[in-house]
């Protein structure tokens, strides 16, 4: 059996690189993150596969070029400030602490966000900030964010985490059908505009909140 690290130069180049990820922040990020530490301990032997692995309370850590596809289309850049919805086990925000300069992730799930939130602390990523909470409302008093990237898919695109973009800034955000949504990348491009493109189809589980799909069984606002 390899190394960890010699399995993440693997995945890196197998799954990132080879697939077009070519942004080098982002493969030296996920050369460097160890997924091992972020999945439950039966889980380990599966680390640096291409899948998304459960890690409890029926949610799951995203497939790794999905998450290098993520940070890729939000431009999450050197210095920047960005907003995760859907901290799951802190992976993906851990990634994005070795680009941005400040990184604040929201889980819904509290056991969720308190793991993740030890999990950061434990391995020293001191620039992110996981916090237990509805992500589709965003964070208000720590707005405009340069990037947002929403990891669980609704009907709709959240509006309040548009208006909370700084001008030229982008949110990755999947919306459509519980199944499957689409990959859609929205640049803020003024005060009161936005454009839009297509990144494809994917598979998320369900974004649950104010400006989600669903609270407390019945439909959101
Ligand atoms: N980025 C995560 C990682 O690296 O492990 C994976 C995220 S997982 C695919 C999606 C997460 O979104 C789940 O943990 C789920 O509980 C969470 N979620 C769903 N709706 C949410 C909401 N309104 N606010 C915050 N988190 C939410």
């Amino acid at each position: 059996m390899s190394s960890h690290q010699e399995q993440r130069t693997r995945m890196v180049e197998r799954h990132l690189r080879s697939r077009g990820i070519t942004n080098p922040d982002i493969l030296a990020a996920m050369g460097e993150v160890p997924r091992e530490d972020f999945v439950p301990e039966e889980m380990r032997e599966f680390a640096y596969e291409d899948g998304p692995l459960p890690i409890g309370e029926g949610q799951t850590i995203s497939q790794p070029y999905i998450v290098a596809l993520m940070i890729d289309a939000a431009d999450v850049a050197p210095g920047g400030r960005v907003l995760e919805v859907g901290a799951g086990s802190g992976y993906a925000a851990a990634v994005m602490s070795r680009i941005a300069g400040e990184v604040f992730s929201i889980e819904r799930h509290e056991p969720l966000a308190k793991a993740a939130a030890e999990r950061i602390d434990r391995l020293g990523y001191d620039n992110v900030s996981i916090i237990a909470g509805d992500g589709t409302k965003g964070m208000p008093d720590e707005a405009p964010f340069d990037a947002i990237l929403v990891a669980a898919g609704g009907d709709k695109v959240p509006e309040p985490l548009k208006r909370q973009l700084a001008v030229g800034g982008r949110l990755v955000v999947p919306v459509g059908g519980e199944d499957v949504q689409t990959l859609l990348c929205i640049t803020r491009t003024g005060e009161n505009d936005w454009s839009e493109h297509d990144l494809g189809g994917v598979r998320f589980v369900p974004l649950i909140g104010a400006f989600g799909r669903y609270e407390n069984g019945s439909r959101a606002a």
